[in-house]
């Protein structure tokens, strides 16, 4: 049975509008289109999309500080930019939501959401699981799953 999908599914939360605030318009498009997927690919029921609290525009002060705890591996970061999201996937356990980190979960968050809405925009992004872009996510020295940011040219 096809399942039915209303406005809500396809809409941010008021604080994911809030962590998106200083980040570009084509990363917020295409965070949009992210939602809109999302529901068409994993089970809403019990998966769902957000913006990580420190995942939009940051300062310097804010970088440095992830930066120093090991959160982040660079100062030189797409997100002092507004040039990268960060996409938290959620799951609901006992009624509550919590993110979730597994690995594969993510992997396919890219290539069932994340490259198809860039594709739909038509931009070119890098995927902090894939950093090198060569389609493998078993060399990376820092797997950053929910990150995504505006490929910048070569
Ligand atoms: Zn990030």
């Amino acid at each position: 049975m096809k399942r039915k999908y209303t406005r809500a599914d396809f809409q941010m939360s008021r604080s994911d509008r809030d962590r998106l605030k200083g980040v570009k318009p084509v990363m917020i498009r295409l965070a949009e289109r992210i939602y809109r997927l999302f529901p068409q690919q994993f089970d809403r029921r019990i998966l769902r999309l957000r913006i990580d609290p420190r995942g939009g525009k940051r300062t310097r002060a804010v970088q440095r500080l992830l930066f120093e705890t090991g959160a982040s591996k660079t100062m030189d970061s797409a997100h002092l930019k507004g040039e990268a999201i960060d996409f938290v996937i959620q799951i609901k356990i006992n009624g509550r939501w919590e993110p979730i980190w597994e690995k594969q979960l993510y992997v396919q968050l890219y290539h069932e959401v994340i490259a198809p809405a860039a594709e739909d925009i038509g931009i070119a992004i890098r995927w902090g699981g894939d950093w090198d872009g060569d389609l493998a996510s078993n060399d990376e020295t820092f797997f950053d799953g929910p990150h995504v940011e505006l490929k910048r040219a070569a």
